[in-house]
């Protein structure tokens, strides 16, 4: 089946068409830098991206998102959407991969800045395709570490290895759990239809605000709370220690955030054992407790996403939570396949009459991580 960004990508002619998809995160939020786990699984929505081989070293980008084109050699130094693009060749360039110049002409059906992963699939596909136009067969396991790294140290986003490795390593029907200390990884069975469910994501359109300053303040009270317990990070305190832990913080809000971090750890734990029984349904509770946490300890929802999460439950949801760093973004919610339709329109008659805008859903099934168009 082809996806929509495909069918928007102008004719070619192509040497080569990847796609890479965005993502969401099913649970384990805030985990990722405290060398915990997280369970993303890919999107239907892609960023498909054609080439061109040049023969000189220089690379002609053009985004119909962007609506712009932009031309960059080696050793320009490029600004804005351009340098997710430029930021991989710099990454494979410094890796001792000779990319080759290119053409690139780049479309997508991920939302930009929802907090969905644009930024990933952009990065994933670009890399996928000027590895194809080289001829080398780098394996995608290696792929995850130099995306992010274009992604810190070119564009300047300090942004974990989750985002790249779904959209690299997901496999359709399947969530992907990731162990962010080992960078292990296994294929979950996800497969919703089968057992009459689908996942809704609520897109509630909350402006991302103070979201840099507070995930910095989040990530260091993280990290000195993991000093004053002596362990390398909060992941090494397991459920079982977590009183005794907490008895040794003196700091309140301290112990509010190690308590979500080490319970949430254990929900992405929790939640693969129950998909791996076949049994869907019993991530339900374990998605709302993950948005409790959020909201109580971590601190890190705004009404207008616990608002779309409390209607949802309301409506039927069997479980819902957010999605993604917080302040904002989407929310994700576990519901029946015939109550799909209740369950929108509930979430946004409660959207409308809290004075919010009324959110934006649609309904996904885990798809398949980078590939080849063409
Ligand atoms: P997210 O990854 O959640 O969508 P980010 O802020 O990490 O949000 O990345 C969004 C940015 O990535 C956009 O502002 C833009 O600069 C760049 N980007 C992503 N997809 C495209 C695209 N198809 N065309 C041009 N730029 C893109
Ligand atoms: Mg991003």
């Amino acid at each position: 089946m082809s996806s929509t960004a495909e069918q928007r990508l102008p004719d070619g002619p192509y040497d080569a068409v990847w796609a890479s998809p965005g993502r969401v995160n099913l649970i384990g939020e805030h985990t990722d830098y405290n060398d915990g786990y997280v369970l993303p699984f890919a999107l239907p929505h892609s960023t498909v991206v054609g080439a061109r081989r040049l023969d000189r070293p220089e690379w002609t980008v053009t985004s119909e998102q962007a609506g712009e084109t932009v031309t960059f050699g080696p050793q320009d130094r490029v600004a804005g959407w351009a340098s997710y693009v430029a930021g991989v060749v710099w990454a494979l360039r410094e890796a001792g991969h000779d990319v080759p110049g290119a053409t690139l002409t780049v479309t997508s059906d991920v939302p930009l800045g929802a907090g969905l992963s644009s930024s990933a699939a952009l990065e994933c596909s670009v890399m996928a395709v000027l590895l194809d136009l080289a001829g080398i067969d780098l394996p995608m396991a290696l792929r995850p570490r130099l995306a992010q790294r274009a992604e810190n140290e070119y564009v300047g986003a300090p942004t974990g290895v989750m985002d790249q490795s779904a959209a690299t390593l997901c496999r359709e029907g399947h969530a992907l759990f990731l162990d962010c200390r080992s960078l292990a990884t296994e294929q979950v069975p996800f497969d919703l239809a089968a057992q009459g469910l689908a996942m809704l994501v609520v897109d509630s359109g909350a402006p991302h605000a103070h979201v840099s300053g507070e995930y910095a303040a989040r990530r260091r009270g993280c990290e000195e709370a993991a000093k004053i317990l002596g362990v390398p990070a909060l992941r090494d305190i397991d459920p079982a220690g977590l009183p005794a832990a907490l008895e040794r913080l003196d700091d309140k809000v301290m112990r509010k955030r190690v308590r979500h971090v080490v319970t949430e750890d254990q929900r992405v734990l929790d939640t693969v054992a129950a998909l791996r029984a076949g049994d869907a349904r019993l991530i339900g509770p374990l998605m709302t407790a993950s948005h409790a946490s959020m909201r109580d300890d971590y601190e890190i929802t705004v009404p207008q996403v616990d608002t779309v999460v409390t209607a949802a439950l309301a409506a039927g949801a069997h479980g819902a939570r957010m999605t993604g760093g917080g302040f904002g973004g989407c929310v994700l919610a576990l519901v029946d396949t015939d109550r799909c339709d209740e369950v929108e329109a509930a979430v946004r008659e409660a959207s409308a009459a809290a004075g919010f805008t009324p959110p934006a859903a649609f309904v996904v099934t885990p798809a398949e991580g980078t590939r080849k168009v063409r």
